[in-house]
């Protein structure tokens, strides 16, 4: 997945996301990347989160919205992020084989980011810094 979270300099958020899907997929498998609220969900009073990795595991908590909501109670993106991954591992037990990452973006500029395992990186640009993040991550 490409996901892409901005915030202009009106303060309004946006964002999108594109996929392939998963490699060997399932003829007409739709992944979590077009449904609003699990691979991309944006509230612009609030913030901005997509995802990326395997779509089932994201569309089961609606993983994107998760992580809006997380930020309306008061949590970081970063700390957002993780609520979400944590859900996701709650319920999928075995996450040997699965990967999924949420990137958020606060009303303020605040971001963060957070994956299963690690080796999931996020590009940054903020008019001043231009750089690569690393995500935090459950299992390293
Ligand atoms: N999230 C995508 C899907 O499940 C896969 C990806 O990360 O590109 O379709």
């Amino acid at each position: 997945t490409i996901g892409m979270l901005a915030l202009d300099q009106a303060g309004n958020l946006s964002g999108a996301c594109t996929t392939s899907g998963l490699a060997y997929k399932m003829h007409g498998r739709v992944g979590d990347s077009p449904i609003i609220g699990a691979g991309l969900y944006i509230d612009n009073e609030i913030g901005a989160a997509c995802a990326t990795g395997l779509g089932e595991a994201v569309i089961k908590v609606v993983g994107s919205h998760v992580v809006v909501e997380m930020m309306r109670q008061g949590k970081s993106p970063e700390e957002a992020c993780k609520i979400a991954v944590e859900r996701i591992m709650k319920k999928i037990k075995d996450v040997k084989d699965l990967q999924v990452g949420f990137i958020a973006l606060n009303k303020n500029g605040e971001y963060g980011g957070y994956s299963i395992h690690k080796g999931f990186d996020f590009a940054l640009y903020t008019g001043s810094e231009n750089k690569m993040v690393d995500a935090k991550n459950i299992v390293s």
